[in-house]
């Protein structure tokens, strides 16, 4: 049977070491979320994020903008937030409606307060290996494997899912881990084929219960990125959990796994963000 990865624990402790740092030096961190539109789960996810500011001790501006706001008028926002000087990092809460375009609202933030990691200056700086700040959600994962003292060089890592925000960032992870990775998709021929020989397989897809126990190795670390509602309106990843844990070594759950860990690392990277302005 497989170790449970906790997630919701690992991410507690990374927010009690960040509260506690915050604490020590007498920092003050100040982060805004750009909200457009009535998005009801984005909003849920945006709460999330002020309670994990309030418990570390981040200041949290939320700007809620209407559906109709314009690319312009976003921009506008972005560009006072830039040159605001007691901000340290702006995120962008997706999806935007869409009329607007998030890669170019990514883009228009300054590249030292994108605390998601999306900007393409970011993302390039990933993809040398020489990250600044790296997207929250395979950052979190990362944290999980090196929490649980999993060597990554030269294991075969297999992903599920190729988006800009999950799949790729967490292959540029691993590829600088010196993991040997592979990345799947929707076009994959054969996904049991490429899984079969996974030591580390990371789903994030969106589609519930995808990855089987007979896609599989014996003692694969299985790590659910997956967010998905089932028939009964529960939360659920995108691998069979109940018989997947049955065939990993390490696996985690949902909820519980991955989602606190995001939440944890975006707190990090706002932290950081206000470390290097402070330092300058
Ligand atoms: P996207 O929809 O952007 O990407 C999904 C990917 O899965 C695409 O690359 C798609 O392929 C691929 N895919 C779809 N169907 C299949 C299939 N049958 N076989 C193989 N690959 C397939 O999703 P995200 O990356 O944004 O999110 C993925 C999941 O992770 C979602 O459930 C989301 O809610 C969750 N999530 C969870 C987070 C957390 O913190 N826990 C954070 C972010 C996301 P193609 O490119 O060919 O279309």
């Amino acid at each position: 049977m497989a170790k449970l990865i906790n997630g919701s624990e690992i991410a507690k402790k990374i927010r009690g070491e960040l509260a506690e740092k915050v604490k020590k030096e007498k920092l003050s961190p100040n982060f805004a979320v750009v909200l457009c539109g009535d998005n009801e789960a984005s909003k849920v996810y945006v709460r999330i994020k002020s309670k994990a500011c309030e418990e570390v001790g981040i200041e949290f501006q939320e700007y809620h903008l209407k559906e109709e706001t314009t690319q312009e008028e976003l921009f506008k926002l972005i560009d006072k937030l830039n040159e605001d000087e007691t901000i340290d990092g702006i995120l962008i809460q997706a999806p935007l409606p869409k009329h607007l375009n998030y890669r170019e609202a990514a883009d228009r933030i300054d590249p030292e307060k994108d605390v998601d990691g999306f900007n393409s200056y970011n993302v390039g700086r990933l993809t040398i290996g020489d990250p600044t700040f790296i997207p929250c959600t395979p950052y979190g994962i990362m944290k999980m494997l090196e929490e649980c003292k999993i060597d990554l060089i030269g294991k075969k890592a297999v992903i599920v899912g190729r988006s800009n925000i999950v799949g790729k960032p967490m292959a540029q992870c691993l590829i600088n881990a010196s993991a040997t990775v592979t990345i799947c998709h929707s076009k994959t021929k054969d996904l049991k084929k490429e899984l079969k020989d996974a030591d580390i397989v990371i789903a994030a897809v969106g589609v519930e219960a995808l990855v089987k126990a007979d896609m599989l190795k014996e003692g694969a670390i299985v790590i659910d990125v997956g967010m998905n509602r089932n028939k009964e309106g529960k939360l659920c990843g995108d691998v069979d959990f109940t018989e997947a844990e049955k065939v990993a070594s390490y696996i985690t759950p949902v909820p519980g796994g991955v989602g606190p860990m995001t939440v944890a690392m975006l707190m990090n990277n706002v932290i950081k963000a206000h470390c290097n302005k402070i330092s300058k």
